[in-house]
């Protein structure tokens, strides 16, 4: 499915300069969703997930209904004084923030096959962030999934050597 047709470009959105990609049209379509999941879900099948993880807020959109698609958990990563319990956490950038990530310290068990995924692939700081957090935990990361890329950000030069889905671009 062609899925850019249902991504809205807002212009300097949240701050000036900043083309956002608000992936609400896609979602707000539930075929189209339905779609985008299952392709996730399809690719994951391949790479024997045992945990899905996902930076808030828009990687519980897409790793939740795939978590549960492959009968697997989800943990979620959340900015800085968010989750209740004992946390390792890492400093990142984002496109357009700087912030603290952070995950339950029991989240992952050491061995296991984790999907991180997100909406969107912009700089590649929040997911870069991410990994630090799963392999800090021994996690393995299998692969990683997003709706949207924006290629020209070049974020996947910061995954070099991890499998990555990305559904559709921009350049
Ligand atoms: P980055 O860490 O730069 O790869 O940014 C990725 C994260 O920030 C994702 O969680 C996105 O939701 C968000 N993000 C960054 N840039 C954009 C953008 N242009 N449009 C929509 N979301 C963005």
């Amino acid at each position: 499915m062609d899925y850019k047709q249902y991504i809205k470009i807002v212009e300097d959105w949240p701050q000036e300069g900043i083309q956002f990609k608000d992936i609400t049209p896609l979602m707000d379509d539930g075929n189209v969703f339905k779609s985008a999941v299952d392709d996730i879900v399809t690719y994951a099948h391949k790479k024997n997930i045992d945990l899905v993880v996902g930076p808030e807020a828009r990687g519980f959109i897409i790793g939740c209904p795939v978590s549960y698609a492959l009968s697997v958990g989800f943990a979620p990563v959340r900015k800085e004084g968010k989750l209740p319990r004992d946390v390792v956490k890492v400093d990142y950038g984002s496109e357009y923030s700087e912030n603290v990530l952070t995950i339950h310290k029991d989240a992952i068990k050491p061995g296991q096959r984790i999907l991180i995924t997100d909406d969107l692939l912009a700089t590649g700081g929040t997911i870069e962030a991410t990994i630090q957090l799963v392999e800090g935990l021994g996690g393995i990361v299998a692969g990683c999934a997003f709706l949207v890329e924006l290629s020209y950000l070049n974020g996947a030069d910061k995954l070099k050597g991890y499998d990555i889905l990305t559904l559709t671009s921009f350049e």
